[in-house]
């Protein structure tokens, strides 16, 4: 294992809490000479600066992660679960600090991120309950004289990629799954969002998770990082959240040493109103669905398609709701939507509006940054005009509702399938046989029926498509990192009942 010179301080105070800075290796948090900050996106102020890890770096975790890996999956199920369940109350003691660090490193208000961490709590607490009730199967041999079992086991050392918008969310429910699956990790946090990635594993590392079970790397250097990692074939698994366009790279990366892959990637979610939809309650989940986050979700209702029916009413409506909604530092009670990520994005938004509208599209309200400190961005509403397809392949990532109008149910389901994409998708109406009817015939992995929200511990998270490939939650999550082992056992019936 490479040495470094310590840095000082190796923790930093973040509203009180103290948050690891290093990398964590082995069970032992390693400092590091190079470091980069981390901005707190409301006031574009630093929070801290953490470690810069390196390829050797990530080496290392990998070695640690590949020593750990057999002795981990040898623990019986019992002992991992109630091991879970340890890390479990840990991190419900610790709500108020993850949400703290969550909203100062991203900027989400801190009821959201309050929220946040109840659902990746919850994620953990479904895993926990998982790991004791893995089953295998143990059927008959086709043509007889043998048997078939079939047992589950763990993928093997796993690289975990993470986003900056949902960052305890994500490191919780890809971390439950390969842990409660007996895999040992090796977690990359979002360069924007290390904090929270080191206060859930400072959590798992005082729970008592063994040394090389779990380890982290921050880095500026993404690519290189992952590169080293995919080509050593000790790692067996990648499990990513992040755009297409990474996850397209990642898959590439994977082939050679043909490592087993999960993709969680981009979306385009259609939001359908019919003509029949209760009206009020389509417009408040499409503020949640649309604005949470600051639109800055992979789940986001990124096309609002409205029936001609319900279209004025929606619009007038959708539009009082969205001029009421408070934008600010999210550690402001009052706040119902934060800042945009960074300037990048901010510009990123701008751009694409300026674009919309010159093409025809009507500014219904809002279009500009906000001036001042921090990447804000003021609420949005946008109607395109007819048949536009320009975002059904672009995510708008950004706190900017986009509404078309369309005469048939039939139009608004070809619309809505017009994409590359195919992660969450939404339809009112107040007919729920007609409802069903279109959300079997959304091209989409999940589909919410007069909802706008819908994560759930208990459901399959993902999506079709260029959305990605396997799902994270339900009873596949877990799957995502065992892999069936087929054991064939002859058997003599005959000569076993002849004496
Ligand atoms: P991103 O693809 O830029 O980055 C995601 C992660 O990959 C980060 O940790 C980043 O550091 C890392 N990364 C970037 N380039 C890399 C490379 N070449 N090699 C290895 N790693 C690399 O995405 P983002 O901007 O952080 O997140 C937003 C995207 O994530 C959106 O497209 C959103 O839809 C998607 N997302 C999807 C889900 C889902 O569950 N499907 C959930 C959240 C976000």
């Amino acid at each position: 294992m490479t040495t470094r010179a310590p840095i000082s301080p190796d923790t930093a105070l973040v509203r009180g809490h103290e948050i690891p800075l290093g990398l964590y290796i082995a069970g032992r948090w390693v400092p590091n000479t190079a470091t980069f900050p981390v901005y707190n996106p409301s006031t574009e102020e630093c929070v801290a600066e953490v470690a810069d890890g390196t390829p050797e770096d990530a080496r290392d975790a990998l070695d640690a992660a590949a020593a750990a890996q057999h002795e981990w999956r040898r623990w019986s199920p019992r002992r991992r679960a109630d091991l879970f369940h340890t890390a479990h109350r840990l991190l419900i003691e610790r709500a108020d600090a993850f949400a703290d660090v969550m909203t100062s490193e991203s900027g989400k208000p801190r009821a959201e991120a309050l929220a946040e961490f109840g659902l990746s709590a919850a994620f953990w607490l479904w895993y926990a309950e998982q790991i004791a009730h893995l089953h295998g199967t143990f059927a008959q041999g086709s043509p007889g004289g043998y048997r078939i079992i079939t047992a589950h086991e763990p993928v093997g050392p796993s690289l975990l990629i993470t986003p900056w918008n949902f960052p305890m969310l994500m490191s919780a429910r890809k971390a439950g799954a390969a842990l409660g699956a007996g895999c040992t990790v090796v977690m990359k946090s979002a360069q924007e969002t290390p904090l929270t990635a080191a206060l859930f594993v400072k959590t798992l590392h005082d729970a008592g998770f063994p040394p090389g079970v779990v380890n982290l790397i921050h880095t500026k250097s993404s690519a290189s990082v992952s590169d080293a990692l995919m080509a050593d074939f000790r790692l067996r698994k990648i499990s990513f959240t992040g755009s297409t366009g990474v996850g397209a790279t990642l898959l590439a990366k994977a082939a050679p040493n043909i490592v087993n892959t999960s993709m969680e990637l981009g979306g385009d979610g259609p939001f359908v109103v019919l003509d029949d939809a209760d009206v009020d309650l389509a417009v408040e989940q499409a503020v949640v669905c649309k604005f949470r986050n600051a639109g800055q979700a992979c789940v986001a209702a990124n096309r609002i398609i409205l029936h001609s029916a319900v279209a004025e009413e929606f619009t007038a409506k959708f539009l009082d709701r969205v001029n009421g909604l408070r934008v600010g530092d999210g550690f402001d009670p009052r706040v119902d939507v934060g800042p945009m990520i960074n300037a990048r994005q901010r510009e990123r938004v701008a751009d694409l509006l300026d674009a919309f509208v010159s093409d025809g599209a009507e500014l219904l309200t809002g279009g500009r940054p906000i001036e001042g400190d921090g990447h804000f961005f003021q609420p949005t509403v946008l109607r395109m005009k007819d048949h536009d397809t320009s975002l059904c392949n672009e995510e708008m990532f950004a706190p900017v509702a986009a509404l078309y109008t369309v005469n048939s149910v039939a139009e608004a389901v070809e619309f809505a399938n017009d994409t590359t994409y195919g992660l969450a998708a939404y339809v009112f109406s107040a007919d729920l046989s007609r409802a069903v009817a279109v959300a079997e015939r959304l091209e989409f992995g999940m589909v919410g029926v007069n909802r706008g929200i819908m994560a759930d511990p208990a459901a399959s998270f993902g999506g079709t498509k260029a959305s990605g490939i396997g799902r994270e939650g339900g009873h596949d999550g877990i799957h995502e990192f065992l892999e069936p082992k087929y054991i064939a056992l002859t058997i003599d019936e005959d000569g076993a009942l002849s004496s």
